[in-house]
């Protein structure tokens, strides 16, 4: 390739990570720069619809992924009016064939742990742990980055620099300050269960959503099906920055009284051990994508709410476009990268808008209360699995 090939990339989560592999295919060398000393088994399940698993797939992490992800056999519609299950939609091998790539719900440290290893074993992707991005200056030579390892800090040149560094970015934060996350006014609780700790129809190979009045729950297998993975999400004011502050279980099950909630429910919201809370903050919709030979990825541009399970996959998708647009160009200096990585911002825009939006319609579904959720209720009955399905299509079918 004619232009030069050094690409820095701020944040080793899974957008980071995805990134420097599609870039890596395209001929860059990456440095990913990642501030935490070790990858931590920090945070639980992530869902990966056929769009993300299908860039995975392309990126060769099939065979390490096959053992870790689970393939829910369906996802149950649950809700806590009617006390059960409303609809059953089927996933499987079948609904893979189909899309011609799994739905996948894995660990987020599993997910972490096999894009860091496929890193590992590329010559051209440098991984450096413990090592924290400051800031960036543009000149004539390119960009220089500064970065801090412990009580040393660097200066390193560099083509481009990639924000993948999450909702708090300090990427975004020097492009763009005035782009603040926003408190949701929802906290997530997130624990899991040992499978053998429940009854069996609890530990299928099914995704549970319960929706219910101002909360909703959704309990998956992960850990190839050794542990289920349970996210209940409340109302709340404690918006604090992190992903895995201690809460006390009252907290959490007194969000979910009954009789407004069967002991179905319940029973599962009880069984978690060791329950942690992270505050759902989002970035406002319209943050710019690039600036120059700087452009951001995931999180930091777009975290939204987890209501469409599109956070982890919306990085993912980020990634290989950024590699497309990145690998495409053949114009030298900084103007091609700066095109480039506009044209990247321009090709994502809209999808990812769209994503936010219906993440907050499903939300404001989910917790309905009174009238509203007695017509929810009848409407999903009435459409049927396949129509319902067939409204994630324009999701599960992207392409890159
Ligand atoms: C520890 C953790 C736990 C999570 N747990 C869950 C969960 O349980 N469920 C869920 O739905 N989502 C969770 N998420 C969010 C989910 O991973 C993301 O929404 C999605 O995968 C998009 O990822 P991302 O790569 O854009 O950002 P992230 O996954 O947030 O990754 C950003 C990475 O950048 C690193 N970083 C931040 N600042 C700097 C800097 N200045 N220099 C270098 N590195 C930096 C962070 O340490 C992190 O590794 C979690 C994220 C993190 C970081």
């Amino acid at each position: 390739m004619a232009v030069s090939r050094t690409i820095f990339i701020a944040g080793a989560g899974i957008g980071g990570l995805t990134a420097a592999l599609a870039l890596a295919a395209k001929g860059f060398r990456i440095v990913v720069l990642e501030k935490a000393e070790r990858l931590e088994e920090v945070g639980a399940g992530l869902q990966l619809s056929p769009n993300a698993s299908r860039v995975l797939v392309g990126l060769g992490l099939l065979d390490r992924l096959r053992l870790r992800a689970v393939t829910p056999e369906a996802i149950s519609i649950m809700s806590a009016r009617a006390g059960g299950e409303l609809m059953r939609l089927p996933l499987g091998e079948a609904a893979t064939q189909a899309a011609g790539a799994p739905y996948w719900v894995v660990h987020r440290a599993d997910l972490q742990a096999a894009l860091a290893a496929a890193v590992g074993d590329h010559p051209d992707i440098e991984l450096r742990l413990g090592a924290t991005f400051e800031d960036a200056a543009a000149h004539a030579r390119g960009l220089t980055i500064v970065h801090r390892s412990g009580n040393s800090r660097q200066n390193e040149l560099a083509n481009a620099l990639i924000g993948a560094d999450g909702v708090w970015s300090t990427v975004r934060q020097h492009l763009f300050p005035d782009v603040q996350p926003r408190f949701s006014g929802l906290i997530a609780w997130r624990g899991t269960i040992d499978a053998t700790q429940l009854p069996k129809e609890f530990t299928a190979r099914r995704v549970q959503l319960w929706m219910g009045p101002g909360a909703h729950l959704v309990a998956y297998p992960i850990a190839g099906g050794r542990q289920i993975n349970v996210v209940a999400v409340v109302p709340g004011t404690w918006n604090r920055p992190g992903w895995s502050t201690a809460g006390h279980p009252s907290e959490v099950v007194d969000a979910f009284p009954a009789p407004h909630w069967p002991s179905a429910a319940r029973m599962m919201l009880t069984a978690v051990d060791g329950w942690r809370k992270w505050a759902l903050f989002g970035v406002p919709e319209g943050c710019e994508w690039s600036k120059g030979q700087v452009a951001l990825l995931g999180d930091a541009v777009h975290a939204m709410l987890p209501f469409a399970a599109q956070g982890a996959g919306m990085a993912i998708e980020d990634a290989t476009v950024l590699a497309q647009h990145l690998g495409g160009n053949t114009t030298e200096g900084a103007e091609g990268i700066a095109r480039a990585l506009r044209q990247y911002g321009r090709a994502r825009q809209a999808r990812v808008r769209r994503v936010q939006r219906a993440a907050r319609q499903q939300g404001r579904i989910y917790h309905m209360t009174g009238p509203l959720a007695i017509a929810r209720d009848l409407a999903i009955r009435a459409l049927g699995p396949q129509r319902v399905l067939a409204r994630q299509d324009w999701i599960y079918d992207w392409r890159p």
